[in-house]
């Protein structure tokens, strides 16, 4: 039987249809009759199924006026809203859909110091002292995020595994030393014997770990923020989507569908969600499509599986992994400039890219079972580091934090506060990356192509190849 044939449930491929007494309720943003954006599927993600229903802070009605804007609700204008707070700066946060909806509430949720762009790229166009500087603020935005959870008893998983898909002892260990050394960050290094006592995989070599790095439930970060603040200083409106902006005498005016804010300063926030509403940001910027899966229960994963750490490849379109829930597997990777894919075509092929590593976990069908997928948009600068800075007199941009934003949009946030405070200008570290134009029409052709040269760079070297 064919996989499109199998009746749900039944087949390892596919997506396991939840049975009628586990329905998902529909998507929020149905109930509050949103048009669904093109980067967000109306799936559920895993730590969405998990969490508590939230109740929906109101929709914005009528005018209203504050000290600060903010636009988006994702750890970014998050931690910006708490940072401005803690400088007595009070401000409206408005979020399109719910807080959290974005990348910040259904990413891999692996936190460790660090930035989208490599130590190399970093060191190439900053040199060695302001590199240095930037990977200590990246580690600020790490301890942001690790004091916020266990300040509400989250779990963290601590641990963080690097593995290589070929062999590549001499360059690990070149890298571990070069953190100690230059950034004096300790990363432990792991022959190919304890990597694969760890991971039962053939197509695994040499790793690193890093014993500092965690794991968590991101919606739940979301969620613990979104309570920390307090309503006398910030206001959150849900389902109230920015439509556009104007410059007004003192500040800037806010549309929204049903009212509109007066503010001194507005912060953009959108992540790789903002669309024209945002101007000459949105040519800034390139919306990135990746995927995430999780498995149902598996027994044999403990034995495939054999540490808790979150586990990353090193292809350069690699995957990343972690064990939820004791047996299931939450598996991500893939990405595209070209919008999103189905969640059953997603799960087609992760389902079978798992089996491809741990071939002890495939059905009869020679793939893994898939039950949750979805999708996510991160945004991408060109440079690959954040855009965080003014863009114009009181119109400050905090955004593009790639695949790495976990710990660098909080840190980026609080630089942001700093700034309007007046209280330093660390935002400027940032800036010799600058804004930079995203290639126009372009630069979805030109960052597809890449990411296929990177996948076709991959096979080369798993097949033994060195690539230049
Ligand atoms: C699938 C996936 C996995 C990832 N895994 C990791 C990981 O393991 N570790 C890591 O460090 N990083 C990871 N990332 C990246 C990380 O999640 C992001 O860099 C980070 O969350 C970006 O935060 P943000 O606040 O800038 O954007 P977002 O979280 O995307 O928030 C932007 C918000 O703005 C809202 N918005 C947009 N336009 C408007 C508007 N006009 N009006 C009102 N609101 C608007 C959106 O609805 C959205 O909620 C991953 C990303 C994805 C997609």
């Amino acid at each position: 039987m064919c996989r499109c044939c199998s009746p749900p449930g039944v087949g390892t491929g596919g997506i396991r249809q939840p049975a009628a007494a586990e329905a998902e309720p529909s998507d929020p943003a149905q109930q509050m009759s949103l048009p669904p954006h093109p980067g967000l599927g109306a799936e559920r993600t895993w730590y969405a199924r998990n969490a508590p229903e939230a109740q929906l802070h109101s929709v914005l009605q009528g005018h209203k006026a504050t000290d600060v804007c903010i636009v988006g609700g994702g750890l970014a204008g998050l931690f910006l809203a708490q940072s401005l707070a803690q400088r007595s700066i009070s401000s409206i946060l408005i979020e399109a859909r719910q807080i959290g909806a974005g990348a910040s509430g259904r990413n891999g949720g692996f936190c460790s110091p660090g930035w989208a762009a490599t130590h190399a790229a970093i060191e190439k166009k900053l040199g060695v002292a302001s590199a240095r500087e930037l990977f200590e603020l990246s580690r600020e935005g790490f301890s942001m995020v690790r004091d916020t959870l266990q300040a509400v008893d989250a779990e963290l998983t601590w641990g963080k595994l690097q593995v290589s898909t070929f062999d590549a002892a001499d360059a690990l260990q070149r890298s571990r030393d070069h953190l100690a050394h230059r950034y004096g960050y300790d990363i432990e290094y792991l022959d190919t014997e304890s990597v694969r006592s760890r991971l039962d995989s053939r197509r695994y070599h040499q790793g690193l770990r890093d014993p500092g790095a965690f794991h968590c439930d991101p919606l739940q970060l979301c969620r613990a923020l979104m309570s920390s603040l307090d309503p006398s200083s910030t206001e959150l409106f849900e389902a109230t989507p920015a439509l556009g902006f104007s410059r007004m005498p003192a500040g800037w005016q806010v549309r929204t569908p049903q009212g509109s804010i007066q503010a001194r300063r507005l912060v953009l926030c959108c992540g790789g969600y903002g669309g024209r509403e945002v101007g000459r940001l949105r040519r800034m910027f390139l919306p990135i499509t990746t995927y995430i899966v999780v498995t149902p229960p598996l027994a044999a994963l403990g034995q495939v599986i054999r540490t808790t750490d979150a586990v990353s490849d090193d292809r350069r379109a690699g995957n990343y992994y972690r064990i939820v829930a004791g047996d299931r597997l939450l598996w991500g990777g893939d990405i595209t400039a070209f919008g999103r894919h189905a969640p059953e075509r997603i799960a087609t092929r992760m389902g079978r890219d798992i089996a491809g590593f741990f071939p002890a976990l495939a059905g009869r069908d020679g793939s893994v079972a898939v039950e949750i997928a979805w999708s996510g948009l991160m945004g991408y600068a060109r440079h690959m580091m954040p855009q965080v800075g003014p863009l114009a007199d009181d119109l400050w941009a905090c955004t593009s934090f790639g695949g790495h934003g976990l710990n660098t949009a909080p840190v980026a946030a609080r630089l942001v506060a700093e700034g309007i405070s007046g209280e330093s200008d660390r935002w400027k570290r940032l800036a010799p990356f600058g804004f930079c134009w995203n290639g126009g029409l372009f630069g979805p052709l030109a960052a597809e192509s890449v990411y296929r040269l990177m996948k076709l760079a991959d096979r080369w070297r798993a097949l033994g190849f060195k690539s230049a």
